[in-house]
């Protein structure tokens, strides 16, 4: 960037999805735009998303993404109404990206490869005439003094640029790494926004159990998570859950986490129980084991148990039922299967607390919904001033929504209304 002055109509500050969508969607509707971006090329976390494979959407109905925003999801109305899922994948298309969609209607472009994505968005900035300005970080926001004024950029090594709009799409606070460290939230605050407590969404969560350490790495598939805690009771069904040095992740735990993080409030710890095998009843297990103790009565309690469970757990439940590993099948007594049938069923968990926003795959919070007007993304405060993407408060789970959200209200945004 040179230190010359140089004015535009729009500024869109942060070259992530949000960003970039805004910023093609202004420079086809003749604006002047120059997009802003700290780091040397862009959309470093969109490479990352879907393991590098780009979960772009979700097939979902506009009712059930909306819903995937939580309780005041109906925030993203007009968002999700001006450029929905079907016109995301159609600009796409029209480009040349074919998609696919998978379980649980995620889209995925067909080239598995999240660089397919961003190429057309880069293309089309190009052709559009977006003036993508790198290794451009902005350090400060100085809002117009009139009505016709210009707002003031101040970037990296003192240079300053002037726009006659601002969009700010600087992303979340989460994996810091690919640039999007949390700055916009202090130009946000700074010009006058409220930001909401910052919290992590999809996130791991830790454990008091010591021993979930021995089982690191183990996946169990379609188990089943039932929460009792002070304000009632939640179920999540029929998800996979990963074992972790430090607790437990996987989509279960993932896509549910910002349903049970608001119950670790106050230090408060969180039992979870976990039913391993939930196509099964008590009862039916019961009829199981008491053939099996009957028809394998000379096997070892834990050869058997290999046919139930990951051989790593089989000495966690030794340990924690206190069965004694060289007992034979014909040696059980009630009390032991109870304990088995028990541990398959309502497999104890003790939820401690969360990795942080920095850990997380969004950042849940941000500035704040009544600050920002619903049908434009435009400031309540700030006359020419627009959000963009994860700085906006509210996150969804896993399945494209957050990528959809990005390019909506970027699109939003860009239309500059
Ligand atoms: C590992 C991972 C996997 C994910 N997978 C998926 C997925 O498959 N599907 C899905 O829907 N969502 C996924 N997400 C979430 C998704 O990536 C985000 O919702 C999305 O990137 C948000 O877009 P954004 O444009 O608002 O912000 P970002 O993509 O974070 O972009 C913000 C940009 O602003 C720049 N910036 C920040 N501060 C400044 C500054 N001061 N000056 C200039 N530039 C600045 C940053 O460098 C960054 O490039 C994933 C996230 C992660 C971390």
């Amino acid at each position: 960037m040179n230190k010359n002055i140089d004015i535009y109509d729009v500024a869109v500050i942060g070259a992530g999805p949000a960003g970039m969508m805004a910023a093609i969607t202004a420079a086809s509707n003749g604006h002047r735009v120059a997009l802003l971006e700290r780091n040397p090329e862009p959309g470093k976390k969109l490479l990352l998303t879907g393991n590098g494979r780009c979960n772009l959407t979700n097939t979902a109905s506009l009712k059930d993404l909306l819903e995937k925003f939580g309780r005041r999801g109906s925030f993203l109305r007009s968002a999700f109404s001006s450029f929905s899922n079907t016109d995301l994948m159609e600009f796409f298309e029209s480009r040349g990206l074919e998609f696919k969609i998978e379980e649980g209607g995620r889209v995925f472009p067909i080239t598995d490869d999240s660089k397919s994505v961003l190429k057309i968005l880069e293309t089309s900035m190009r052709k559009n005439g977006v003036k993508a300005i790198y290794n451009a970080r902005l350090k400060g926001v100085k809002t117009p003094k009139k009505s016709d004024g210009n707002f003031i950029l101040k970037f990296d090594y003192n240079t300053v640029i002037k726009a006659k709009k601002v969009i700010l799409a600087t992303g979340g606070a989460s994996y810091s790494a690919t640039g999007s460290s949390g700055d916009g939230f202090r130009f946000a605050d700074e010009t006058g926004h409220g930001v909401t407590p910052l919290k992590p969404g999809i996130v791991p969560l830790k454990t008091k159990e010591s021993w979930v350490k021995r089982l690191q790495g183990i996946t169990l598939e379609d188990v089943t998570i039932t929460i009792k805690h002070h304000r009632g009771k939640m179920v999540f069904k029929d998800g996979s859950l990963l074992f972790t040095h430090f607790g437990v992740s996987g989509p279960l735990i993932l896509d549910n986490s910002s349903k049970i993080i608001p119950l670790l409030e106050d230090g408060r710890h969180v039992n979870i129980i976990l039913d391993l095998v939930p196509s099964k009843t008590t009862e039916e297990l019961k009829t199981i084991l008491l053939g099996a103790f009957e028809s394998h009565g000379k096997v070892d309690i834990k050869n058997y148990l290999k046919l139930l469970m990951p051989n790593r757990m089989i000495p966690v439940l030794l340990s924690l039922t206190g069965i004694d590993s060289k007992k034979k099948m014909n040696q059980m007594t009630k009390k032991d299967r109870n304990s088995i049938i028990n541990f398959l069923k309502a497999f104890p968990i003790t939820i401690t607390c969360h990795l942080p926003v920095e850990k997380a795959i969004i950042t849940c919070g941000g500035v704040s919904r009544e600050y920002i007007n619903p049908n434009t993304m435009e400031s309540k405060v700030v006359n020419g001033m627009y959000f963009a993407g994860e700085i906006v408060q509210g996150c969804a789970p896993s399945g494209g929504f957050n990528l959809q959200q990005a390019f909506s209200t970027g699109y939003l945004a860009g239309l500059l209304s």
